[in-house]
């Protein structure tokens, strides 16, 4: 959440900053600013709402400026208005603070430092950080010193970009729990949040570490920990692309990351599947097998759609390793003193690596020490170098807020760990082993299948319902999470309200809220509990309510009983999951759009969630 970015090199320092805002967007989107040093001075601009806002009031200053910093907000303290906005400037206007994270002693602060005269024009907690360096940066103090030391009083969690106008060659960072990156060019150096923001004009980038603090020049760079020891830094090359980044032709980044899942599937098992041993190879995992494989007990944790993938990898791991799972979410996780004894241990599920809740249950975890194994997206990113193993989930970026490649790459990944430890343990017979191996590797062209085939068909039935203000999602077995993550995509993105539960639960208390105005979606696919899932779509019917059925290809019963049918492919009933989700999406995606909400920012929402 927020995205923060500074510049310091020979190109013109406002189209950087706001290339890189709009890259970063989809962190935080409610209202965007930038300040830049010229002719000894610090210009702040700040705008309402979206970046394209700020970019217009932008448009006729050519500023000759070769440093700044910028930020797009995702407000926690203080209204989303312009004064909130960042840039947060100190009594004199002379230093500039951009921040990501919270500062949680922020209160105190305030008071101490309203007491020594400072005068606060904003609401929000970043206000404190300008003012208190301000406090600490008297004569003779170098501005570094007066920074660790203001840093050193702060509770919570922060990453920041800082100007100081007394010293226009010299940008600032630090990182305390929210991600930051120093990214290296030819002249010219960046910091961000996120790689997506400057990979454009360098790929070679050096994560800072809790705790540390970066003093930035035009041709290099040094950094140190709040005690002022220096830190060697470590360069690493990004894989990530530009093209990546781009919409390729698609009107919004959701679409295409929907369209993308044969291949970030395929991606997400390439070179992990070994068909004629009937399993599969994590690298990741490799160095900890041999305590995997022995664990009296599982936990995962996570937050969102994440979550979801976790309740999945419930049922993959229960049912083929035979090792008790239990889901948590990570945001009670953390403050439940959680019982995690010998022979337990923690897997962590988040697509950006950064979500501030996964993280601090990690830490819970490893407190306890216990081992805690990660299942991420992003390359480099904190989740990822915290656990003490993982494995990649390979999607690519996922701009869109609304998570969808991410989640179905996480079951695979789910999916290739289960099956794993479930040859690993003896559980799962080779020909078994085979069988399910043999599936997944069809799962990309059966997506395609349904991506083809059915987006017209669900177009049609978002055309039907997008007015109405209520729907039930219902699953049973495997296909449960699925409900709930179904639900969870149309509340995102097309404020619609929608629940997701048990099929056969509903008759315990949801179905009180069926009429003809309650369309019901119903995971109805060719296995074990078909015939009972039918039984629940003839008590919705019989209560007038509206039915979608996600069938099995092929099966033309279920047209008796549904309204509109979408049809997937067979595949083996633990991986339907990575099927029947599809549509849901798509429904999800389609209704938005017919109701003209922002199907890549949704209000109140963004991505990579920092804060808690
Ligand atoms: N706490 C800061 C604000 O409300 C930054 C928020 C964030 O990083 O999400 O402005």
């Amino acid at each position: 959440m927020c995205g923060i970015i500074g510049y310091i090199g020979k190109r013109k320092v406002v189209p950087v900053l706001i290339d890189g805002l709009k890259r970063m967007e989809y962190r935080g989107y409610d209202s965007a600013g930038l300040a830049y040093i010229r002719d000894g001075e610090i210009v702040a601009v700040k705008s309402m709402g979206k970046i394209a806002r700020l970019e217009q009031q932008l448009q006729d200053v050519d500023a000759e400026s070769h440093i700044g910093v910028a930020h797009t907000r995702w407000a926690t303290h203080g209204e989303p208005n312009e004064k909130n906005a960042h840039p947060h400037l100190d009594c004199t206007g002379r230093i500039a603070v951009v921040h990501n994270g919270i500062v949680e002693n922020y209160r105190a602060l305030r008071k101490y430092l309203q007491k020594q005269g400072h005068r606060f024009t904003t609401e929000t907690d970043t206000e404190v950080i300008a003012h208190l360096i301000e406090e600490y940066y008297k004569k003779d103090i170098p501005f570094i010193d007066a920074l660790t030391s203001a840093l050193l009083q702060i509770e919570g969690t922060y990453g920041l970009a800082i100007l100081n106008a007394d010293e226009p060659n010299k940008l600032y960072a630090a990182r305390h729990g929210s991600p930051v990156i120093i990214g290296k060019g030819e002249k010219e150096n960046f910091v961000a949040s996120d790689a997506a923001a400057i990979i454009r004009y360098t790929n070679r980038v050096i994560y800072l570490n809790e705790g540390e603090v970066a003093e930035v020049t035009d041709d290099g760079f040094e950094i140190f920990t709040l005690r002022k020891d220096r830190v060697k830094p470590e360069v690493q090359k990004l894989t990530m692309t530009l093209q990546e980044l781009e919409k390729g032709g698609y009107p919004h980044f959701m679409l295409k990351e929907i369209f993308e899942q044969p291949a970030t599937v395929r991606n997400s098992f390439r070179g992990r599947l070994n068909l004629e041993m009937g399993t599969a190879r994590l690298n990741g995992l490799k160095s900890h097998l041999d305590v995997i494989e022995k664990l009296k007990r599982i936990v995962i944790t996570a937050c969102g759609t994440s979550w979801h993938a976790a309740l999945i990898g419930e049922y993959l791991i229960e049912e083929l390793a035979r090792i008790p799972v239990e889901v948590e979410y990570a945001s009670e996780f953390r403050y439940r003193s959680p019982v995690l004894d010998d022979g337990t241990a923690v897997f962590v599920i988040s697509q950006s690596g950064e979500t501030a809740d996964t993280l601090a249950a990690l830490r819970e975890a490893h407190n306890q020490g216990v081992s805690v194994f990660g299942i991420v997206n992003v390359v480099g990113s904190t989740i990822a170098r915290e656990t003490d193993a993982g494995v990649y989930i390979h999607a690519g970026p996922e701009i869109g807020v609304a998570s969808t490649k991410a989640f179905t790459s996480q079951i695979t990944v789910l999916a290739l760990t289960a099956l794993m430890l479930g040859r690993r343990r003896g559980i799962v017979s080779t020909e078994r082993g085979y069988e399910l191996a043999s599936h997944l590797a069809k799962i990309p062209e059966k997506i395609k299948w349904i991506l083809d085939s059915q987006t017209a068909n669900i177009k049609k039935i978002a055309e039907k319902y997008h007015k109405k203000n209520n729907a039930l999602f219902l699953g049973r077995g495997i296909n449960f999470p699925v409900a709930l993550e179904g639900a969870l995509k149309l509340k995102e993105i097309s404020y619609i309200h929608a629940e997701g539960y048990p099929a056969a639960e509903m008759k315990h208390g949801p179905i009180a809220l069926i009429d003809e105005n309650m369309p019901v979606f119903f995971i109805a696919i060719d296995d074990l509990m078909y015939k009972k899932v039918v039984s629940n779509i003839e008590e919705v019917r019989s209560r007038k309510g509206k039915v979608i059925a996600i069938a099995t290809l092929g099966n033309e019963e279920i047209r008796r009983y549904a309204d509109d049918v979408v049809y997937i492919p067979e595949t083996d009933y633990l991986l339907s999951p990575l099927l029947t989700v599809i549509p849901m999406q798509l429904f999800a995606y389609y209704t938005a759009v017919l109701r003209g909400c922002s199907i890549d920012q949704p209000r109140n929402l963004a991505k990579s969630v920092t804060v808690e």
